[in-house]
């Protein structure tokens, strides 16, 4: 609430601004950072610097979250491999456990 500010001392030119301007519109937020450059792209403009490879603060908006969804995406894909493991060695470690009978042999076959 800005009752200090009295709507009737906006000159003209400020007012035909302000009407002009959409409500919503956002203001568009560039930031050029005094020699940075994107490691990915080489951009030095961006609204805001995300970590990179090389660390904080060394990819632009863009590629940062480029390289954070394939970071997380990768994550998960070593993720389910491991467990993929690990279900195969308990289901390998529950057959050398079994006593050896024909039907035993068959699942080895059928595991192979
Ligand atoms: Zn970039």
């Amino acid at each position: 609430m800005a009752a200090e500010v009295s709507p009737l001392k906006i000159s003209a030119a400020a007012l035909a601004e302000l009407l002009a301007t959409p409500l919503d519109a956002a203001p568009k937020r560039r930031h050029a950072w005094a020699g940075w450059k994107c490691e990915a792209c080489g951009t030095d403009t961006t609204p805001e610097r995300r970590a990179g490879p090389a660390g904080r603060n060394s990819m632009c908006n863009r590629c940062g979250l480029k390289y954070a969804k394939a970071k997380k995406r990768h994550r998960l894909e070593l993720k389910q491999r491991d467990e993929q493991r690990i279900r195969a060695i308990m289901s390998f470690d529950a057959l050398i456990h079994q006593p050896m009978s024909e039907e035993s042999t068959d699942s080895i076959d059928a595991w192979r």
